[in-house]
């Protein structure tokens, strides 16, 4: 399948940074939603039980309001030593009006006590691309990768976004937000569920 112009589905700008960096290079045009026609009111319920649920509701939520083929986007951390927590919950577990620095902080604090084999972590992405037919249906396409690693109690690191300045992938010595940002793209969970959905969108029809 062949695009062009696709809509972002998120309102947050790292996000949509990366999306730029990641997909630009297959000739995609991206817009954010407050770029795209009618996608300023875009508005879901993040009420699923699974990421994939949660990225399929942004992406058919802004495909249907714009119009244009859309890419939605979940992702989570889940600290093994806590069961997967916070997971789904991950932009949320602090209330719905916390920054992305109270977030950081809150986590930090959570694992601060822990011992390092006991700070092992994973952050997982989950991506639907929704892209109108002419018959008024929605095709989707989805796309799930992960990416395991350790979680500091001190941030270290200007780059990225979110958790970034605490997570350190597997393979590497400096945290996501130590790396360059085409180094993050090669490990990140983002970057692999990317790569995931233009090998399964080459497959598929039209
Ligand atoms: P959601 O996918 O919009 O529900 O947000 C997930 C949460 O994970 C937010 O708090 C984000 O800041 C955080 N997050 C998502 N992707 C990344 C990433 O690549 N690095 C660091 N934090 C992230």
């Amino acid at each position: 399948m062949k695009l062009a112009t696709v809509v972002v589905a998120s309102r947050n700008p790292g996000k949509v940074e990366e999306f730029r960096r990641l997909l630009s290079p297959a000739g995609w045009r991206l817009l954010s939603l407050d770029e795209a026609p009618q996608g300023r009111g875009t508005t879901w319920e993040e009420d699923q039980e699974t990421y994939l649920g949660n990225a399929l509701v942004k992406a058919v939520a802004a495909s249907s309001s714009t119009g244009l083929p859309s890419i939605g986007d979940d992702s989570g951390v889940e600290v093994e030593e806590l069961g997967g927590w916070p997971g789904l919950r991950t932009a949320r577990w602090l209330g719905e009006g916390a920054t992305t620095a109270q977030l950081r902080e809150g986590l930090q604090r959570r694992v601060a006590d822990l011992p390092e084999d006991r700070r092992q972590a994973a952050f997982v992405c989950a991506l639907a691309l929704a892209v109108p037919r002419g018959d008024g249906t929605l095709q989707t396409v989805t796309a799930e990768a992960r990416v395991d690693g350790l979680l500091l109690p001190r941030p270290r690191g200007r780059a990225g976004f979110g958790y970034d300045p605490i997570f350190i992938p597997s393979g590497e010595t400096r945290t996501m937000a130590e790396l360059d940002p085409e180094e993050k793209d090669f490990r990140s969970h983002r970057g692999r569920a990317v790569r995931q959905l233009l090998r399964a969108l080459e497959c598929s029809a039209p």
